[in-house]
């Protein structure tokens, strides 16, 4: 049985918010649109291509991507490229890409000095985007994010993916009719507490049951049982060039400044990416709190050896736009990454 099968036959879906026991089969076919988060990782684009093999129309699929730092101006933590590269991914496939974030990115949240987070901007329908909330508590960070599987002092995670997700999904009018399926490419593989992950379940936005208005929305993980060869297999049968990260030799594609960076990667940003490193060390001696609790990310990179990087994949991923043709077909190449060293949020 091939995997395409495998995960269609294996889903039984159980509402935890409407609780209509016993369990109903799940239908991954059976969905008006489909909703799929969009890292430009390869997990996330497995999903999409996933989608396709299993003969959802691509008209009725929309990638939504989540910009962790913002709109405004800020570089502090992704790969300069992501944007770009979900775009040509988007523009390949045929389907739109829609992006959301929070007002200021993770830097703005992080410099937060009794003052409440900022407002989350999503689509407004008409090709721009509309803000939402930015009046809450007052509150102060000024640290990074602490290294854990614990959503609540792992707050990038839920303040500038989550959460922005599913504001969108609770505001934009399209949700309240038909049924929706959110898609995202979280695997057993990478972690023990990803491991733990439905594979089916109502989304966190979900109000089937409404009394005002109804918002019927599943959220599958379609890949949740893949092992990377089978990521890596989905993306080569489609011809779809990775992620210029992966050609650098990251193993997945966070932020590029992730806060579970290893000593290889602090050590290969500081080489590839030299501003970027300066400033995540510079905030580490502002706060006087490191991200790692034990080394500071200048330690980090002293223990760690970088990366062997080809100039044209530092060159495409410290770009802003494409600079290379997003269909490669059989010229496709597995990324020096691939299976390496996985570093990323657990
Ligand atoms: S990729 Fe890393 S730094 Fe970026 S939001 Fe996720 S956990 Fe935080």
């Amino acid at each position: 049985m091939d995997y395409v099968q495998q995960d269609l036959w294996a889903s039984e879906y159980v509402h935890e918010q409407s609780k209509p026991s016993p369990a109903v089969p799940f239908d991954p076919l059976s969905y008006d649109r489909y909703v799929v988060f969009f890292s430009g990782g390869k997990d996330s684009l497995a999903c999409v291509l996933h989608l396709l093999e299993i003969g959802v129309p691509s008209r009725k699929i929309v990638l939504h991507h989540h910009l962790v730092d913002g709109a405004e101006g800020s570089n502090l933590m992704d790969w300069p490229v992501t944007e770009a590269y979900c775009k040509a991914v988007a523009d390949h496939l045929g389907m739109p890409l829609e992006t959301s974030w929070r007002v200021g990115g993770f830097e703005q949240e992080m410099l937060r000095q009794n003052s409440p987070t900022a407002a989350v901007m999503i689509p407004d329908g008409k090709g721009g985007h509309v803000a939402h909330g930015g009046q809450g508590p007052e509150g102060t960070r000024l640290k990074f994010p602490q290294v854990s599987a614990d959503l609540s002092t792992r707050w990038c995670s839920a303040y500038l993916k989550i959460d922005i997700g599913s504001t969108y999904l609770r505001h934009d009018q399209r949700y309240r009719s038909g049924k929706t399926l959110v898609v995202t490419g979280e695997r057993a593989q990478e972690s023990a507490a990803r491991a733990k992950y439905k594979t089916c379940e109502a989304h966190r936005a979900d109000l089937r049951h409404g009394r005002q208005h109804q918002r019927h929305i599943d959220h599958w993980r379609p890949i949740h049982a893949w092992l990377e060869e089978q990521v890596w297999d989905i993306i080569r049968r489609h011809g779809i060039r990775a992620h210029p990260g992966y050609h650098l030799g990251w193993g997945r594609l966070s932020c590029r400044q992730c806060i579970f960076g290893s000593k290889n990667q602090w050590a290969t940003i500081r080489l590839v990416a030299p501003q970027a490193f300066e400033s995540i060390n510079s905030y580490e001696k502002r706060f006087g709190v490191t991200i790692q609790r034990k080394h500071s990310v200048g330690q980090m990179a002293d223990m760690g050896t970088p990366y062997e990087c080809e100039q044209k994949w530092i060159d495409a991923a410290n770009a802003r736009e494409m600079t290379m043709e997003i269909y490669v077909g059989d010229n496709w190449e597995m990324p020096k990454g691939a299976f390496g060293e996985s570093a990323g949020p657990t």
